[in-house]
């Protein structure tokens, strides 16, 4: 069987290798280019700003100049979202309106108790997609990222996946 290397030098050799070469290579790229990070939340219903965190990763990636930050929050009972992050008001405000929205207790069934949490977890989703431009994320100018603890006070995670355009 013919090793991906000497496919390299046999152009006559079968497109499929170079596929599995090609795929190969590319995994071990993507693989540096995914971190998890730890955020530890301080309170149940919490927006925790990430942008310059978010922001470090990619740019002590140093492997992105124009691309995309895939982030994702591999949790039921948190979540991620990008809205105002100048005037803190607008965080409270979104919290006070989800919590208005989706009360602690409604009957719920599932018996660990924290329904309303898995609920604004749906509701505000656990990935966000961000462009890469010249090495910075693309943000509107009053724009932040932020963690959305709904079931805290917890330690959790984000993993940032980095991809060139
Ligand atoms: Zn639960």
């Amino acid at each position: 069987m013919l090793s991906v290397f000497s496919c390299v030098e046999r152009p006559e050799c079968h497109g499929y290798d170079y596929e599995m070469m090609r795929n190969r290579l590319s995994y071990e790229k993507n693989q540096e280019k995914m971190k998890i990070l730890n955020v530890a939340t301080g309170s149940q219903d919490e927006f925790i700003d990430i942008t310059e965190m978010i922001q470090q990763v990619v740019s002590s990636a140093g492997v992105i100049e124009n691309g995309y930050c895939m982030l994702f929050v591999p949790h039921t009972t948190a979540g991620i979202t990008i809205n105002e992050s100048a005037d803190p008001s607008v965080k409270s405000d979104i919290l006070m309106m989800l919590n208005a929205l989706i009360p602690l207790e409604a009957g719920y069934r599932h018996m660990e108790g924290n329904s309303a949490a898995h609920v604004k977890s749906t509701l505000v989703g656990v990935s966000q997609l961000v462009a890469i431009e010249h090495g910075r994320l693309v943000l509107g100018t009053w724009q932040g990222i932020f963690f959305c603890e709904f079931d805290g006070p917890r330690n959790r995670k984000v993993h940032v996946h980095l991809f060139n355009a």
